[in-house]
């Protein structure tokens, strides 16, 4: 069942993990509209109800095509809803395929849509502090969106522009002047982001841990020691564009107006790509055919692809909440705390329904990192243990079944995610997503994962009907927030 959220709408699934909450999916249960919850734990930290005025003060300004959409905000006792755009395709992480990344044309395609987003977000005086892939979406016409802006700072306010001195960021993706700790210009630091996140892109791992005098491979990229990987795999005219980028004096350093004029970002990869594309990986070639045929329509992803039930139609997020933030937001103010009303439609879809009837039901977020299993629950537990042990992680079960895994990452740092079982039709759906570290390296713990359970894995599941909301997709059910109509208010 659904989890009751506000009336009106209900809790389907949780999208992602942050540092103080989780992201879950909201639907509402008459007309269907979609919306991404963040629900933030104001007693985590001291610091956390100024960090989340700070992060809604400026979401609520920005609106491109490449910045998820802020619909509104609320405050319920110790809890901030924040109301966003609904990404169903996913994070950009999950298009990486570790160690091999994915096609130049489809790393152009995104690069070139991170360049607008950025762009923009300077143009409004905003610096982000915290690209890298798990923090930038897709649509699912793979629109590439930003999101997350628990760290991003307003650099330039009426003509003024200020330096920053905080130290903040993902190591890997930070530029060298952050980590210095002295004053630095904003807007290069999240362009060198966007280099480190195109080397992701390109070659499937990142280059190096910190851009300090403390990692040899920061070293050897600033002697030109290009010998070895990522490096190796990216070809020369991507390389000469990422030098420019990964420079380490930022007034050196590329410019926005510099990369759109780079040869590698204005070559027309898609033609040179587009007669190659029957040899794509399957996780990209979805993407390839639609940047292909000019993005006019999303289609279907391959049939192979283990996540295909998942690739339904989907309305323009847009064209359901059109004019401004605010008109969104009336529909959520109008909204009160108590059950739904319509219990029924807490259904997904009927039993009758098809794949390709569901169009106008939820969809769930497009995730790689998922398969379909042959075994039941039973023999699916016990063969997933079996792989956990061996690839010594530490794990435990809830009472709702979700396994928590933890580990610690290449480069020792704590990697947390989670795994669930979700019995679809006659199959078993093996679910994981990260919860804490860093998402390449959760990507190449799953591929471990999966290719050790080989035996059990099917590729084409028999069906793909969805009799009901299958309970254990949402693990939410035990923290299901209780809202109390006396202790709400509207904050925006
Ligand atoms: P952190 O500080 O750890 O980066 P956070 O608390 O700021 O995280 P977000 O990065 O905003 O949280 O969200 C965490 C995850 O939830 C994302 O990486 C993504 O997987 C998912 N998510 C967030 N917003 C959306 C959305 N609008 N649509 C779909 N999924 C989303
Ligand atoms: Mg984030």
């Amino acid at each position: 069942m659904a989890i009751p959220f506000i009336e009106g709408w209900e809790l389907v699934q949780t999208l992602g993990e942050g540092a103080y909450g989780e992201v879950k999916l909201a639907a509402n249960v008459e007309t269907q509209e979609e919306v991404a919850v963040k629900f933030i734990n104001l007693d985590k930290e001291a610091t956390v109800r100024d960090d989340v005025r700070k992060e809604i003060t400026i979401h609520k300004m920005l609106k491109h095509s490449n910045i998820i959409r802020f619909y509104g905000s609320r405050t319920v006792k110790n809890v901030q809803y924040i109301f966003l755009e609904y990404a169903c395709g996913g994070e950009l992480f999950d298009r990486i395929e570790p160690d091999v990344g994915m096609s130049p044309a489809l790393a152009q395609f995104y690069f070139q849509q991170l360049i607008d987003g950025v762009d923009y977000l300077h143009s409004r005086g905003v610096a982000h502090r915290d690209l890298k892939p798990e923090n930038l979406l897709l649509d699912e016409a793979d629109n590439l969106k930003i999101s997350d802006f628990g760290l991003a700072t307003v650099f330039r306010y009426q003509g003024h522009e200020r330096v920053m001195e905080k130290c903040c960021g993902t190591l890997p993706y930070i530029a060298p002047e952050v980590v210095k700790r002295r004053p630095y210009p904003a807007q290069p630091a999240d362009i060198w982001s966007c280099g480190i996140i195109l080397v992701a892109m390109l070659a499937g791992e990142l280059p190096w841990d910190e851009p300090t005098a403390n990692c040899l491979e920061y070293i050897d990229w600033k002697l030109s020691n290009l010998i070895r990987s990522p490096w190796n795999k990216i070809e020369n005219i991507a390389l000469a564009l990422l030098r420019k980028i990964l420079q380490e004096n930022y007034t050196k350093r590329y410019t926005i107006p510099n990369i759109r004029k780079n040869k590698w970002f204005t070559q027309n990869l898609k033609k040179v790509l587009s007669s190659r594309s029957d040899s794509l990986s399957p996780s990209d070639s979805g993407s390839m055919k639609r940047i292909c045929s000019g993005l006019d329509q999303a289609s279907p992803l391959p049939a192979e692809r283990v996540d295909q039930p998942f690739s339904l139609s989907q309305p323009d997020a847009h064209t359901r909440f059109t004019e401004s933030p605010h008109s969104s937001l009336e529909s959520l103010k109008a909204i009160s705390y108590s059950q739904p009303a319509r219990p029924d439609h807490m259904m997904l879809c009927s039993q009758n329904q098809t794949q390709e009837s569901q169009s106008s039901g939820p969809r769930l977020v497009r995730r790689l990192t998922r398969f379909f299993v042959k075994t039941n629950h039973e023999r699916t537990v016990c063969e997933l243990t079996r792989v956990f042990d061996c690839l010594g992680f530490s794990w435990k079960k809830n009472s709702l079944g979700l396994f928590t895994l933890r580990t610690l990452d290449r480069r020792k740092m704590p990697l947390v995610f989670k795994a669930g079982l979700v019995l679809m039709g006659e199959n078993m759906l093996v679910d994981f997503r990260l919860s804490k570290g860093d998402g390449i390296q959760f990507k190449r713990n799953f591929v471990k994962i999966r290719k050790s359970l080989q035996p059990i894995i099917c590729l084409t599941p028999v069906a793909t009907v969805w009799t009901s909301i299958p309970s254990n997709i949402n693990d939410d059910a035990a923290e299901s927030i209780q809202c109390n109509p006396e202790q709400t208010e509207n904050n925006v």
